[in-house]
């Protein structure tokens, strides 16, 4: 196969908004498309199975709807929708391309990266080079090189061909050191850009929603582009809602304290609540986090009144005081004032795209920083894997790899982390097995003993 005729040819594959032109739709066919898009973006975040995916496939072919989801987004502008709009249009980009033969995902890649030079040959006569002087520059990228074999044997298959592309779009591979850089060009195997292709991939759609939104805004037709928006927004929060899944109640072991084990907390509990402890200080959104979290493993309303007594707004209250101010707030969230609705702990989806999940929202110098507070014995590789997810825009399968490191089994077959809570139980459940291996005792059937209230 040779590099440079590679997809050159090939069309786009019919799933990929960008390079078609869709025709035009009037507002009322825009809703109808838009709220089919809506049901199959929920069943397919629902069931994510490769067999669902190829049962629903073709019907992500028709991209009307996706369409008028943008112009709602464009509309509007409101946060929570757009967000969510591109973590999940992120996740089916990745679940569809990873289908792809290789000549239409370097089609979708070209389109995506502007320029990309595919085979050793075609990367070494746009730089000048020779294939010998350029084959030891990437040995440095080649980690999985053994000392006896060549770096012209490692690159011969499919997915690892070398690659090449602009340095504007391609940079950061570099940042990871997956790449290196010459003359403008980041030259890396072909699998690193696969990996690059979803957060490229958002940064479009997030791009034209904004385009869009400045064109509409000057549109006469602005106010009735934004009814239209809020009533496709509106269809998705019911959607959402219904969307929850049913929990049995009351089967919190509370004796297992799980509240109290900091260390079986999910990364984003963790730096809540350690921040939370540090400073008394969080803004609403996260308080509320934190505080659904924590009754989700099992904390008494008693002890989460006590916990937040010691939030700086609180200097001065008496208890008695706390108790009218703050406690009608967290008893609210236990179902006992207001609505007297029991809430639910958001699952990751949720808390990427509203609260406060860190692999979206820190730095990776800061996190990698927390991140060792968390497990002082992570090996320098494995925070290379957990900074390639975030790289990737993978925060749940970077928070898994997270996972796998600190109950020290690079084998976990879970490589995507759904929900905090699944994250606490595997790692109490790991915590308690080797509590009994050291005592001698058989690990059989603990996993009765692990809190089974929220089992994501
Ligand atoms: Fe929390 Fe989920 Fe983010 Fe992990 S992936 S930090 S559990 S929100």
């Amino acid at each position: 196969m040779s590099g440079e005729g590679l997809a050159t040819e090939i069309d786009l594959p019919s799933w990929f908004l960008f390079g078609k032109r869709l025709g035009e739709y009037s507002l009322d066919a825009l809703l109808l498309y838009g709220k089919e898009r809506i049901d199959m973006l929920l069943e397919f975040s629902q069931r994510r199975t490769l067999e669902a995916l190829n049962s629903m496939s073709g019907k992500f072919n028709n991209l009307v709807g996706l369409v008028a989801l943008i112009l709602a987004a464009s509309a509007t502008n409101d946060m929570y929708f757009i967000s969510w709009l591109l973590e999940i249009e992120g996740d089916l980009f990745t679940a569809l391309f990873n289908k792809l033969d290789l000549g239409k995902k370097v089609a979708v890649l070209r389109y995506i990266l502007g320029e990309l030079l595919v085979g050793i040959e075609v990367v070494s006569q746009k730089l000048g080079m020779s294939t010998e002087s350029l084959l030891p520059e990437i040995q440095s990228i080649l980690p999985k090189l053994t000392e006896k074999r060549q770096a012209r044997d490692f690159l011969i298959p499919m997915n690892r061909f070398l690659a090449a592309a602009r340095f504007s779009r391609a940079y950061r591979l570099i940042k990871s050191s997956r790449a290196i850089a010459i003359r403008g060009w980041v030259i890396a195997p072909l699998e690193e850009f696969f990996r690059l292709s979803k957060s490229h991939y958002q940064d479009m759609l997030s791009e034209k929603i904004q385009m869009l939104s400045e064109k509409i805004k000057k549109d006469p037709e602005f106010q009735s582009y934004k009814a239209f928006g809020e009533e496709l927004i509106s269809y998705w929060r019911k959607k959402m809602i219904v969307q929850k899944p049913v929990v049995k109640r009351d089967l919190v072991t509370t004796e297992d304290r799980l509240w109290e084990r900091i260390d079986t907390f999910p990364p984003c509990l963790r730096i809540l609540y350690d921040r939370f402890i540090s400073t008394g200080y969080l803004p609403h959104i996260e308080r509320l986090q934190l505080g659904l979290l924590l009754k989700a493993l099992g904390m008494p309303l008693e002890e989460q009144l006590k916990l937040w007594y010691r939030a700086v707004d609180n200097v001065g209250l008496t208890w008695e005081q706390f108790l009218k101010k703050g406690g009608y707030y967290i008893r609210h969230l236990y179902g006992l004032e207001g609505s007297r609705k029991d809430y639910r702990p958001p699952k990751c989806e949720t808390i990427i795209t509203r609260y406060f999940c860190p692999f979206v929202k820190t730095n990776f110098t800061e996190l990698k920083e927390l991140i060792r507070g968390m497990n002082p014995a992570i090996s320098s590789s494995e925070l290379d894997k957990i900074h390639e997810e975030i790289i990737s825009r993978e925060p749940r399968k970077a928070c898994a790899r997270l996972l796998a490191s600190i109950i020290k089994n690079p084998n976990l077959k879970i490589s995507t982390i759904n929900h905090p809570i699944q994250f606490s139980r595997i790692v109490y459940k790991h915590s308690r097995v080797r509590t009994n291996e050291s005592k001698g005792k058989s690990s059989e059937n603990l996993q009765e003993n692990v809190p089974q209230r929220y089992k994501p």
